[in-house]
């Protein structure tokens, strides 16, 4: 079947993933093989922008593309590479700076909001972060950026950028990205109440051991008003139920809804059936993942293909780039 373009998305390298990133990213990569070319990056030069210690970078990036193709991007399909590894975004963030107004990127919301989080790291790299995420975009001659609904503006900015390249230089050569609205789905941690983040250890991995799943899944915070195993719960305020309601049936669904309520099922009973219900939706994630781990090179040889395919499109870009500028 002809696909309907190519979509484009990056993610910063963070190692193992854990459930947010599969409910709220990987699925969805996943999904959209089935109508794009995709082209999925691991976005090594962006996390330079805030991380204190390179050490990690590489093994990082190996474990994320594999958790990626273990939850079954096709690699012979999608383009999955690190960002690094095709040093025109460089080039092409360069030229893109060259049209961007600086107080556009000074007011930008999630600049303001990294200065108050980081105000003793505030550098360049920061203030230029959205030049060099168009540069990503548009260098792959990407028709399609998957974008949850607050990071809209971030795709508006990148499509201001490109109509002020093609309209300084008189050009087409860079295609405007269409956002896709995508439900990105924010989950709770373990503690009920932050975004799963590996950095609060709130986080369940994809690549725990069954056993580790279990102890996690007991540490989590239920409904905070019931105390004791008799005391009726809310599932509406319980993460353990927002859980069941993505990988428990209808029926188990139906039946934690009005026996909580009543206090009908305690909380370590649902909280192991939860448990059971993800071990087992994990086990061909695991299988395939401990397949794959087990071929030395195959994640490097992925991420060495995926370079070398996205690098002949971006050596074309850049070629028309240097064109449209008229570089001597
Ligand atoms: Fe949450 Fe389940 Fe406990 Fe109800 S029984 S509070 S849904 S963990």
């Amino acid at each position: 079947m002809a696909k309907k373009g190519r979509v484009f998305s990056g993610a910063r390298p963070t190692g193992r993933q854990h459930l947010g990133n599969y409910l709220g990213a990987i699925q969805n990569y996943v999904a959209l093989q089935e109508q794009y070319d995709c082209v999925y990056c691991i976005v090594d030069v962006h996390a330079l922008t805030t991380v204190e210690t390179t050490e990690d970078l590489k093994s990082n990036a190996l474990e994320m593309a594999l958790d990626w193709l273990a939850a079954g991007i096709r690699p012979q399909e999608s383009i999955v590479f690190v960002q690094s590894h095709v040093p025109e975004v460089m080039e092409l963030h360069m030229y893109l700076s060259m049209v961007t107004p600086l107080g556009k990127l000074t007011d930008l919301p999630t600049f303001k909001e990294k200065i108050r989080q980081q105000p003793e790291n505030v550098k360049y790299g920061l203030v230029g972060y959205p030049v060099l995420m168009t540069a990503d975009i548009v260098l792959y001659k990407s028709d399609i950026v998957p974008v949850g609904i607050d990071q809209a503006p971030h795709l508006e900015f990148a499509r201001e950028v490109v109509r002020s390249f093609n309209h300084r230089y008189n050009t087409k050569v860079l295609i405007e990205p269409q956002v896709k609205h995508t439900e990105i789905l924010k989950v709770a941690g373990i503690d009920g109440r932050e975004k799963m983040s590996k950095s609060l250890n709130n986080h369940i991995e994809l690549a725990s051991t069954p056993e580790e799943t279990i102890q996690r899944v007991k540490d989590m915070v239920t409904d905070p008003a019931r105390l004791r195993r008799t005391d009726p719960g809310n599932p509406d305020v319980c993460n353990v139920f927002t859980m069941h309601k993505i990988f428990s049936s209808a029926q188990e669904i139906g039946m934690i809804n009005t026996e909580c309520r009543k206090a009908g099922i305690g909380c370590v009973d649902c909280k192991m059936l939860f448990a059971a219900n993800l071990n087992k939706h994990l086990e061909p994630f695991r299988a395939k993942r401990a397949d794959i781990a087990s071929q030395p090179s195959f994640v490097q040889d992925v991420l060495d293909d995926g370079a070398r395919r996205a690098r002949a499109i971006a050596q074309q870009t850049m070629t028309e780039v240097r064109e449209a500028i008229a570089l001597p």
